[in-house]
């Protein structure tokens, strides 16, 4: 129970209404080297700075925080099916090695302030790397290490680093992708040059050396193995890092994060959301490339002093079971994934869910896309945990709207993420009118009123103008900031998300989330998986096309059974939502295009069936995707 709240609603109504108090609460829970003079100021909206004139350091409280209770309990787990390989790093462990980054980097010239960017795989140097910049005050940026040059040369290009951290090569499914071919020519694409490269040799993959430029890790470590770096005490404002958003909409936007405010909003997420504790293992299964490898592998389990597991593979290799076994293995008590990929594992035998022994699991957390309810039922009964559906957003760095059962347990509904979560004022608006909507279920865009709590993004690095004019000035006559999702409320205050504001489809008059439709079109058995867009029409303004991965595979090759299973589609679109819903086709496909991040790209799809240029696809994961559906538009 936290403080003397008596309940969820009363704590929420607390930290709205006595902010300074709540969270200069929530800030004890890290240390500090010098406690805050003020906890927030908003002098200068839309711009919020926490935990003024405080100073403290993540890897401090990430990793030598840690060292007087726990310096022998395991701090990092990583497991690779890539390469078969199982490490684990004690917290005394981590901090030798973390130093020993910290000193390489300071050996390469970084200080305070300058920007490392990690291009990386999920090795324990990439979060060696990070933890080692946070340590001596440099700004980290993470770059998922499945992007390819034109990707890498654009964030090169922004975050103008001084230096750069990669490996020779990652593996996907087997197959190893280098990495080291990829950063030159990233490299070579931007004209911003990096001053130093430092690479770690998996002996995955051969690599040419710049000299001069490029240094190994191995051999580096070795000359600083005793280093002793302290950390840099830094401003609570002060930046920690930057990381792009997944770019499902367009180009990404670089979200600045800061220092204190970050460190306090995980290690409240992690008591009153996530219920983790010090010496047990928390296991998210994204990537550090992502906001939630950075909120949820990295900095929050270990400012909890959990153990955290960092995981190369896929979910279904060696078989379906794999995360399920390390959940046995390391008595994983909290977990982490995406919808996307429990629907990957939905085409797989659900008997994998029932053969390992999870009585340590006391709940999944899944987040990044909408959770539809057969996927939810499905992963709920198979597992027999809790299943929590959590909204948020790169820019926020913590869960927006979910449950705080940490507080006191609530009621899950299926379809909702549940409730704003303290210190968010969130509201929805009309689009156009920018009117509260207050009713139940009525639908408009999800945006939150300022301040906007700790851990949530500064600015947009090195361009504020792009974060007023992005964020907080695109609901006529409102300084609010949009999340740019659509969602309702119903009657007892939970939210649901309908998708995308750029996702609406508009049939003659009638505006339809394409969530809506997906969802009744998943829920036929025959169905794994489905994209539906808006597509023009000269008739209705637009239809509705739907793109579905079928849970047998061989109906996209037999005319007989698409035609079938389309039918049986529309009918159940007809019983379930009306036929103004009824999407003009179901096409049949055997993956769709998606994020690397693992989220649709219907934009993309769109633009496709439209026979418009796709647009900005580097954050596609395979083209091939795309090429399926062509085809089929162009039959
Ligand atoms: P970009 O902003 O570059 O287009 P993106 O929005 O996909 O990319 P992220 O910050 O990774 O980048 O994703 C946040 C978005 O993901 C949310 O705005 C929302 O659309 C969706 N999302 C995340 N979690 C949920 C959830 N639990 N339910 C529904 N939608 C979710
Ligand atoms: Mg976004």
């Amino acid at each position: 129970m936290a403080g003397s709240a008596t309940s969820y609603a009363e704590f929420y109504r607390r930290s709205i209404e006595q902010p300074q108090e709540f969270w200069a609460e929530q800030a004890r829970l890290i240390d500090w080297q010098t406690p805050p003079r003020q906890v927030c100021d908003d002098s200068r909206p839309p711009f919020t700075r926490w935990f003024v004139g405080g100073t403290t350091n993540l890897c401090h409280n990430a990793v030598d925080r840690h060292l007087k209770d726990r310096a022998s309990q395991t701090a990092l787990i990583c497991v690779s099916t890539e390469t078969d390989t199982e490490k684990t790093y004690t917290f005394a462990e981590l901090h030798a090695e973390v130093q020993r980054t910290a000193a390489m980097l300071q050996a390469l010239g970084v200080r305070r302030g300058d920007r490392v960017l990690i291009y990386m795989p999920m090795i324990p140097e990439a979060a060696f790397a990070m933890l080692a910049c946070a340590r001596i005050g440099a700004i980290h940026s993470v770059v998922f290490g499945g992007f390819a040059s034109v990707s890498l040369a654009s964030r090169i290009e922004d975050a103008q680093p001084k230096v750069i951290v990669s490996a020779d090569g990652g593996s996907r499914a087997g197959k190893v992708i280098p990495y080291k071919p990829l950063l030159d020519e990233a490299v070579r694409l931007s004209s911003h040059k990096p001053q130093a490269v430092l690479l770690a040799d998996r002996g995955l993959a051969p690599m040419d050396r710049v000299p001069g430029r490029d240094h190994d890790w191995a051999p580096m470590r070795e000359k600083h193995l005793h280093a002793q770096v302290p950390c840099a005490w830094l401003d609570s404002t002060e930046i920690s890092y930057t990381i792009y958003t997944s770019g499902t909409t367009g180009r990404p936007k670089g979200v600045q994060r800061d220092t204190g405010g970050y460190a306090v909003a995980l290690a409240a997420s992690m008591k009153h959301i996530f219920e983790g504790s010090a010496g047990e293992t928390y296991f998210s299964t994204s990537d550090i490339g992502w906001v939630v490898g950075h909120s949820y592998i990295v900095y929050g389990p270990l400012i909890a002093g959990m153990a955290t597991i960092m995981y190369e593979g896929l979910p279904i290799r060696p078989d379906a079971g794999i995360w399920w076994s390390l959940v046995e293995k390391y008595k994983v008590t909290v977990m982490f994934s995406a919808p996307t990929a429990v629907r990957v594992l939905k085409k797989q035998d659900p008997a994998f869910l029932k053969k390992y022994d999870l009585s340590s699991l006391r709940g999944l957390f899944l987040a990044g896309e909408p959770l539809d309810e057969p996927t939810a039922r499905w992963i709920a009964d198979g597992l027999g945990v809790p299943i929590v559906d959590n909204y948020w957003q790169t820019e926020s760095g913590w869960p927006m709207i979910t449950l705080a059962n940490g507080v006191e347990p609530q009621r899950a509904k299926f379809g909702s993420p549940g409730v704003p979560m303290y210190g968010y004022k969130i509201k929805i608006l009309h689009e156009s009118t920018g009117e509260e909507l207050t009713k139940p279920n009525e639908k408009g865009v999800v945006v939150i009123e300022g301040p906007t709590p700790p851990g949530f993004m500064q600015t947009v690095w090195r361009d504020d103008e792009r974060f007023v004019n992005t964020y907080w000035k695109s609901i006529p006559g409102k300084q609010v900031y949009s999340t740019f999702d659509w969602g309702i409320r119903d009657e007892d205050g939970y939210y649901y998300i309908l998708g995308r504001t750029d996702d609406v489809i508009n049939v003659a008059g009638h505006r339809l989330g394409t969530r809506e439709i997906e969802e009744s079109i998943s829920s036929h058995p025959g169905v794994a998986e489905v994209a539906v867009v808006g597509v023009a029409d000269p008739m209705k303004g637009q239809v509705a096309m739907a793109f579905a991965v079928p849970k047998d595979s061989a109906v996209v090759g037999d005319a007989n059974a698409a035609m079938k299973l389309e039918g049986d589609v529309m009918k159940l679109v007809d019983q379930q939502l009306g036929a103004v819903a009824r999407p003009a086709r179901v096409r049949f496909v055997t993956l769709l295009p998606k994020t690397r991040s693992g989220k649709l790209l219907r934009r993309a799809i769109q633009a496709v069936c439209e026979g418009r240029d796709a647009g900005d696809l580097t954050t596609i994961e395979d083209p091939a995707a795309l090429e399926q559906i062509k085809a089929l538009v162009k039959q």
